[in-house]
């Protein structure tokens, strides 16, 4: 009599009610199977982070006393797939039960659903108990509305939470929200905060990695992988950014620097994702750190935005609309993604930085993931699901729950503006407002024709022109289409020549 409880890669939450109680009767199962290193090409660093936490965690396990099953990617017995090693095991160990949490990706819910239903034994999907809404909460809000607006949805998390609120059930200071204040220029100073992560040599797990022919992308950086492992590890991270970050992070949220790749962002992304750290006890000690006033309200505000109205209201979109929302290309973009995607080798600067941080990092923070890499890939036309599946591929927190909003409605427009009430674009001048990009580019910002004119002026009025039927109605975007309408006609030809030019020549840029 065998209860197996199935633990995925992003499931490395030891404070479930499953591990409560240990029970002989009951077998944990982890894999690490080609099935989830090869659905999309992945950074190498996201690879060795998720199975070296998979084994911590595997470990933590064992000596708590819990039966364990682990099959590690080289192991013959290892099928690759999630139905061939249940079905292996089932009657291996003789299983009379099985369970599993709910997983976040709509692929992996589907297949372990398709599979339950074939099977004979009794089975049960669980709660992950990670977040704080159900997967249906923005389904349920929005229902009936053609907008589905995250300020909403946040502000009804607030109070339903009571996250930040006086005695009054007024928001505290006053104010929902203070965007506002968090979009400074970083000067220099305050000092980025050291970059404390623990570093772990895991040679060893990547050579084992690259042996079973994976296939990555991006540095491994496996003799100092900077990425927690562990819970552990994740609540020292958390500590060390409420005390030296968070207190900055609103003013320069938005700000971007070639000096400083992470400036005040917390890098919990990893940890949360694969529930290391629960978002109510990140929210908990961000808002504790406010109360004692040790981290200015509006910094405090902005960062709880992130978890309390950002992430949980993706995930809300992405369950409403999957299946289909991930092919989904409202303006019906095709250029395929340049070749500099792969290794940051393009002569303009921002573009370079952001991606080379991706490539080094398996990070970028929000702005570079936006108004840099997202705002270039949108003017230039690429093909939204390329783009995703680029996203969902480097980035240490990419899983499609989170990433696929983010990146096809978000920043890609492609879900025509359910999501975004308008594309976020911009010309070179937000970028040189917002960091220290444009100063010593090969191209200059001001110009918008000519072979060093900034490639992001001359395509950002070809954007707009391009898409005028499907844009110019949006209140929104009225300026834009008002500073089109008053510029000579030559003028537009112009800037869409140059544009054309530079979209047939991408990989040259
Ligand atoms: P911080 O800036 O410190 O923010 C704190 C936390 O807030 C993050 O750890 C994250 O959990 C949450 N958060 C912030 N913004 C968002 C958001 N827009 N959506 C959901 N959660 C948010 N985030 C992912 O976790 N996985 C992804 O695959 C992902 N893909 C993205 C793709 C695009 C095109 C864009 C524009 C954003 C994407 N984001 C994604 C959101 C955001 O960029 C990252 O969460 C953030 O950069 C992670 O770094 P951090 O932990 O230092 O975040």
């Amino acid at each position: 009599m065998t209860h197996l409880r199935l633990i995925l890669g992003d499931q490395l939450n030891p404070c479930h009610s499953w591990f409560q109680e240990t029970q002989g009767d009951v077998i944990y199962l982890m894999m690490e199977i080609r099935q989830e290193t090869d659905y999309v090409l992945h950074h190498a660093q996201k690879i060795l982070a998720i199975f070296a936490g998979m084994r911590d965690f595997a470990r933590g396990l064992t000596e708590a006393g819990h039966r364990v099953h682990y099959l590690c990617i080289d192991d013959p017995q290892n099928r690759q797939s999630l139905p061939g090693n249940l079905d292996h095991l089932m009657g291996a160990l003789q299983v009379n039960r099985f369970e599993y949490q709910a997983p976040d990706e709509w692929r992996l819910d589907a297949q372990l659903a398709e599979y339950c239903a074939g099977q004979s034994r009794p089975w049960c999907k669980v709660d992950s108990e990670h977040f704080y809404s159900a997967r249906d909460a923005a389904a349920q809000q929005f229902a009936g509305r053609k907008q589905w607006l995250m300020e909403h949805f946040y502000r009804h998390m607030r109070v339903t939470h009571q996250v930040l609120m006086d005695a009054n059930n007024r928001p505290s200071g006053g104010q929902w929200n203070y965007d506002h204040d968090n979009r400074k220029r970083w000067p220099g100073t305050p000092f980025e905060p050291e970059d404390m992560r623990v570093r772990h040599d895991h040679s060893a797990l990547w050579a084992s990695i690259v042996a079973a022919g994976v296939g990555s992308f991006g540095q491994p950086n496996a003799e100092r992988l900077a990425w927690p492992l562990n819970r552990a590890e994740a609540l020292v991270q958390l500590d060390d950014f409420i005390e030296m970050a968070l207190p900055h992070f609103g003013d320069f949220q938005d700000a971007m620097s070639s000096h400083a790749w992470r400036l005040f962002h917390s890098l919990l992304s990893f940890a949360l994702n694969t529930k290391m750290l629960n978002p109510r006890e990140v929210v908990g000690k961000a808002e504790a750190a406010y109360r004692a006033g040790l981290a200015p309200l509006a910094a405090t505000e902005g960062f709880i935005r992130q978890i309390l109205g950002w992430r949980e209201y993706v995930r809300g979109v992405y369950w409403a609309q999957m299946p289909g929302y991930e092919s989904l290309n409202a303006l019906g973009h095709s250029q395929p993604l340049p070749s500099w995607f792969w290794d940051g080798k393009t002569r303009m600067r921002c573009l370079a930085h952001a991606i080379g941080s991706s490539l080094e990092n398996a990070h970028a923070h929000h702005i570079q993931r936006l108004m840099v890499i997202g705002n270039f890939a949108l003017l230039a036309g690429l093909d939204p699901q390329e783009v995703h599946r680029w996203y969902l591929g480097v980035y240490i927190d990419a899983f499609e729950w989170v990433e696929l909003p983010n990146t096809l409605g978000m920043s890609q427009f492609a879900d025509g503006g359910l999501l975004a009430t308008k594309p976020y674009v911009s010309s070179a001048a937000y970028i040189d407002r917002m960091s220290d990009y444009c100063k010593g580019c090969h191209y200059d910002k001001k110009a918008r024709l000519g072979e060093r004119a900034c490639p992001y002026n001359a395509l950002y009025w070809d954007f707009f022109q391009r898409n005028k039927t499907q844009l110019e109605g949006n209140p929104r975007l009225s300026m834009v289409y008002r500073q089109l309408s008053i510029m000579d006609g030559g003028a537009v030809t112009a800037l869409q020549e140059r544009a054309l030019t530079l979209r047939a020549s991408l990989d040259s840029l």
